[in-house]
């Protein structure tokens, strides 16, 4: 069925990536963008997993019950192009399903918006300035489709940046939030970066760069002012 499944990993139980439900967290192997503050880049590459899928199928017997949702996140979980069935499957066996994604495969995004009950969605970047993060032609593109397809399709989302001081300006999160706006998103989050250990600097240098998003109350008010549901996240 799913034997193919490239499972990296299994984070049995979370309270955080998907509202309102205490849920596992499967990490599927993949991603095609290359972004510079990545916290699995051991995920990126496309290799087979290291957890059998019949291993899925018993922890999912298991938790039934104890669990409310599964989440597939990554890597980018839409690499793997049985996504839809997956998800289907998945709520067949009682759970509820979330995805975390960037949406760089558009189409196979669409067949999993029949199924899914929210995604929790990656927006690297200013559209037109996508590829600065991702490394990848036309992301910005292609993520911007996917973004319009969530949203037509009426599933609940959390569209998310991480805002790295290394890696964007005070101008990009300004236009972040205009390329949401135009869009009609509702819910927003700016994240914190989490420094990763083996980046240069001191912890303190860090601590301030990445408050300078945070601590910018026109900036702030200005966010909170182009959506419904605007909050911060921090590391
Ligand atoms: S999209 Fe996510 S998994 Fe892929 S490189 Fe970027 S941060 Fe890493």
């Amino acid at each position: 069925m799913f034997e193919d499944l490239p499972i990296a990993g299994i984070n049995k139980m979370t309270t955080v990536d998907f509202p309102g439900h205490l849920s596992a967290v499967v990490f599927l192997q993949g991603c095609p963008w290359r972004c510079p503050y990545c916290h699995n880049p051991e995920m990126q590459k496309l290799t087979a997993g290291v957890i059998p899928f019949e291993e899925l199928k018993a922890f999912l017997k298991k938790r039934k019950g104890l669990l409310d949702g599964i989440v597939y996140s990554g890597g980018d979980p839409l690499v793997y192009s049985k996504l839809s069935e997956l998800i289907k499957w998945t709520k067949e066996q009682g759970f509820d399903v979330a995805i975390h994604t960037g949406g760089h495969l558009y189409e196979n995004f669409e067949k999993c918006l029949k199924y899914v009950d929210w995604v929790g969605f990656d927006m690297k970047a200013p559209f037109a300035a996508y590829e600065k993060i991702t490394k990848a032609k036309n992301s910005g593109e292609y993520a911007k489709k996917a973004m319009q397809m969530l949203l037509a399709s009426g599933v609940n989302y959390e569209i998310r940046t991480t805002a790295s001081p290394d890696d964007l300006t005070m101008d990009d999160i300004y236009q972040i939030a205009k390329d949401l706006k135009e869009l009609g998103v509702k819910n927003y989050v700016l994240q914190e970066h989490r420094h990763l250990p083996d980046e240069e600097g001191d912890e303190i240098t860090h601590f301030a760069q990445n408050s300078s998003f945070f601590v910018n109350k026109d900036l702030i008010s200005f966010l909170e002012n182009s959506f419904e549901n605007f909050s911060i996240r921090r590391a």
